[in-house]
């Protein structure tokens, strides 16, 4: 369809007559993919022009209210509703643009679906208005492509669409596999004499990307990660491959600064969708020698691939053979591993653990055996292996439930059992319900939780996840205890404990045999078994081997101790032989011994440290100066820079109090000062620091006096970003404001809407989960248990509400998964912090009659 003439005359009238409206610029050109007129007064709607076979919508003529409906349900991008709906509403449209800045003119950019799958930005424009001749209550809306323009606004290349969708991902616009191997090989064939390599790309945990930030997110990702790849293909004679999930593939003449480039392109993307560091693109490179051998060489990417995973410094790696014969090694541990656990040929084996001072045994550990064809497997070859490919869970839970078993047992032979603890994978976490498991064993064996012991390894905290946390404190909150294993070993630091809430911390010995240096080990195991006495929490220390150790451990004050001095671990037939006798047994619990707390001071001046020792063990640590009203960071250390994490740090070392609000500012004088006053416990306080972009970022601060010098007053302190954790507590302080046992979070950024369930209330109103009502309530699929006239209602009233942040209640009906209805009544209030994107606490309980 050619444009009607008249209506392009218009065009160009309204935007040359309108000069005070800019709209020309971000449009960029672009000319309209929709134009309709609608008569409000009679519901009507008259479509003028439209392309063809672009947008996923109905553009015919009819009622309006119908395409205002289906647009909303299935042609706006589930996060572009609400923007959809302030715009477009039939009720309030007439209104709005007689209020509008621009008279008689409203915009929004929003995202269109396409026919052919996947979104456009596009830029909906409504007018009306005499000066229009249009009659009262006719409007005229258009649809423009702002797709170019907003990708360049969001530093996205340009992308075409037109493309083939027999032979291409219609997400990523990239060639499916077999189009890929296809378009490689004649690639190669017609310039064989370029240096052409693969590259197999990954996202690390994408399968979470989509859990935290919701599948929408995850699909941008995807189209993201598609379009850097798409300018390889423009630019450096590549082609890009989409095999699905995050599995992406490129052939290109090896050049390393590109491959860098597009490595660093992902990583910054994905990372700026906040938190965490788990979310890393994994690079396999391997360098095609021998273009018949191309499928070969392909699979030589996916395993260098599978190296770059397992390793977070080397995340681009080159093929070499080793890695194969590794990866072979692996495999067979795999398929052996299967049978072997139906073949019961895994079992665990116990370690006690003692208390020093009486000699007794406070509990034990079960660590894992296979026992292949009389030959035993080390754990140390096989954990690793399970954890990288994601079956450590079947290994862990056949464990559990084989430890709760022999409890059981153990009891109703009519002994008094010990604890036991069992060993807990990170990868656990990710992928079950680890306290609901817990929960179903003790039950199923009638066992107390005190029994089981749960061992989580430190560096699993280190990943920036809630998920660990958030584990951690529900199997606290059903009594487990909960240890942190291999403490001291890689990223913990003291700062982090103490926000942790742990029942347990385990050290290695091995710090005592530090780098052979024996004094410098034993002192940087003293100086963190003091630390932890600060913060009350029980150690034990395991690989205890000799007994120069166990002295030394007992003079230091502590209590717990496992390792080869005493007992290997051993056969559950022979752990019982030394628990049959319940003298041997101390069943007190673990508990603190209280030690003075070491002054900083005392702790700085010993230079037997190992900087990065040290490092890994305080976290994040700067020295300040302070004179007059001037507070400097002289020095810091990595920790700290990342932990602060602000663009251009360098820069606002000097006079900090400057990115302080005023009343901060007070506070951040008050808390040196106190320092001063105070040099055993220093001080400590939550300040705010303005970010360059304006929000702020809260820190725990802590200060410790260390001594004047030319005037300057020199402290040292530590400091923890804490920004996640206030907004947090500013939501939980309004969740303590409401009785109903179901709230939501409505959670605002960049104008894109995201309901977080904050409680798990609608698990019984509804029969879902969390998880499932959290995708329901962001894929806008609760509108299907409304009754329809509802939906429309509730979103309006929510809208109105939310543009004047009122406050309000409302009463409705849903569907039940089961088919009932059930009678629900929704509160929202808003949020009155500016700092927190949470913008509404929405609760909704049982309508009680
Ligand atoms: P871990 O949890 O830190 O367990 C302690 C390891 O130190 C065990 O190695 C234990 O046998 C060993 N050990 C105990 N006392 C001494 C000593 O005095 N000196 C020395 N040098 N070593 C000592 P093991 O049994 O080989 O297990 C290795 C690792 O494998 C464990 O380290 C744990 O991370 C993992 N693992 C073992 N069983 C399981 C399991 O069932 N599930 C999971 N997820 N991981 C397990
Ligand atoms: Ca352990
Ligand atoms: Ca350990």
């Amino acid at each position: 369809m050619k444009k009607n003439k008249k209506i392009q005359d218009f065009y160009y009238a309204f935007f040359n007559n309108k000069s005070g409206i800019t709209i020309r610029d971000y449009l960029d050109g672009a000319s309209y993919d929709a134009l309709g007129e609608i008569d409000l007064n009679k519901d009507e709607l008259i479509i003028r022009y439209t392309v063809s076979d672009k947008y996923f919508a109905p553009f015919f003529d009819g009622s309006f209210s119908s395409l205002y409906d289906f647009t909303i349900d299935n042609v706006v991008h589930p996060n572009d509703c609400v923007i959809y709906q302030e715009l477009m509403n039939p009720k309030t449209l007439e209104k709005r643009l007689s209020q509008s800045d621009t008279p008689n003119f409203l915009h929004a950019s929003l995202r269109y679906r396409l026919k052919e799958g996947g979104y456009r930005w596009v830029e909906q424009c409504v007018i009306t208005g005499q000066e229009y001749g249009l009659r009262e209550g006719v409007v005229l809306f258009y649809v423009f492509d702002i797709e170019t323009k907003k990708n360049r606004e969001l530093g996205v290349v340009n992308r075409d669409i037109t493309f083939d969708v027999q032979e291409r991902d219609t997400v990523t616009r990239l060639y499916l596999e077999k189009p890929f191997f296809n378009h490689s090989l004649e690639k190669i064939e017609e310039s064989p004499d370029k240096k052409w390599c693969f590259i197999s790309i990954d996202i690390e945990h994408f399968r979470l990307f989509d859990e935290w930030y919701g599948i929408a997110a995850g699909t941008n990702l995807i189209a993201h990660v598609g379009l850097f790849i798409k300018k390889l293909e423009e630019e450096h004679d590549a082609i890009g491959g989409y095999f699905g999930q995050d599995d992406f593939s490129v052939l290109i003449p090896y050049d390393k600064e590109v491959i860098d480039k597009l490595y660093e392109d992902i990583r910054v993307y994905t990372m700026s969708f906040g938190t965490s560091v788990g979310f890393m693109p994994a690079f396999g490179i391997c360098l095609i020698d021998d273009h018949n051998k191309m499928m070969e060489t392909f699979s030589h990417a996916s395993v260098a691939c599978f190296y770059a995973k397992s390793d977070i410094k080397k995340r681009i790696c080159l093929y070499d053979i080793n890695m194969h014969s590794k990866s072979e090694q692996e495999y067979r541990i795999l398929v052996d591993f299967i049978e072997a656990l139906k073949k019961h040929e895994i079992t665990f084996f116990l370690q006690p653990q003692y208390q020093i001072t009486t000699g007794k045994i406070v509990g034990a550990e079960s660590l894992s055996r296979w026992f292949n064809n009389g030959k035993l497997i080390s754990p140390v070859d096989f954990i690793p292996v399970l954890e990288k490919y994601g079956f450590i869970t079947d290994l862990d839970k056949y464990i559990w439930e084989e430890v709760c078993k022999f409890q059981r047992d153990w009891i109703d032979k009519g002994y008094k059992p010990v604890p036991i603890s069992v060993n807990v994978s990170q990868v656990d976490i990710f992928t079950v319900d680890v306290t609901n498991i817990f929960l179903e064993l003790i039950n199923k064996y009638n066992l107390t939780p005190n029994l089981i012991k749960i061992e989580i390894t430190e560096s699993a905290y280190s990943e920036e996840s809630n998920s660990v946390r958030e584990t951690v404190r529900k199997l606290r909150t059903h009594n487990f205890t909960v240890i942190m294993d291999d403490f001291g070993s890689g990223y913990s630091s003291l700062n982090m404990l103490s926000n942790l809430n742990l029942d347990v911390i385990k050290l290695d010995a091995k710090f005592v045999n530090f780098n052979g240096d024996i004094k410098k080990g034993i002192h940087i195991l003293e100086s963190i078994v003091n630390m932890t006495k600060t913060i009350a929490v029980p150690i034990i220390v395991e690989g205890v081997e000799t007994k120069e150790q166990l002295d030394f451990l007992e003079g230091l004050g502590c209590r717990y101790v496992q390792g080869y001095y005493f007992n290997k671990p051993m056969p559950v037939s022979e752990f019982t032989k030394l628990i049959e006798n319940s003298n041997h047994i101390d069943d007190s619990g673990f508990k603190v011994k209280m030690n003075q707390q070491i002054t900083v001071k005392e702790f700085l001046d010993n230079n037997i440290y190992s900087d990065s020792m040290l490092n890994k063990i305080l976290g994040a640590v700067a020295f300040y100066s302070w004179h007059d009203k001037e507070v400097d960071i002289v020095r810091f250390n990595q920790q700290f820079y990342e932990s602060v994490n602000v663009p251009n740090f360098d820069e606002r070392l000097k006079s900090i109090q400057r990115f302080l609000p005023e009343e901060d500012k007070a506070k951040l004088y008050k808390a040196l000062d106190e320092a001063m006053k105070n040099q055993l416990n220093g001080s400590q306080e939550i300040l705010r620091f303005i970010r360059p972009d304006g929000t702020y970022s809260w820190f725990i601060i802590r200060f410790y006096y260390i001594d004047e010098q030319d005037g300057e007053h020199r402290f040292y302190g530590s400091a923890s970003n804490v920004t996640d954790q206030a907004n947090l507590r500013q939501q939980m302080d309004l969740i303590s404001r409401f009785s109903s046992d179901s709230i939501i979070f409505l959670d605002v950024k960049n104008y894109e809407w995201t309901f977080k369930m904050a409680s798990h209330g609608l698990e019984k109103v509804l029969g879902m989960t969390l998880k499932e009502a959290e995708v329901e309530l962001n894929t806008r699929k609760y509108y299907d248990r409304l009754p329809k006239e509802k939906v429309v209602l509730l979103r309006d009233f929510f809208v109105a509400s939310f543009r004047e942040h009122n406050s309000f209640t409302y009463d409705f009906e849903l569907k039940h998964t089961e088919g009932k209805n059930v009678e629900l009544r929704l509160r929202a209030d808003p949020v009155d912090d500016e700092i927190s994107s949470i913008k509404y606490i929405i609760t909704v309980g049982l309508r009680d009659n």
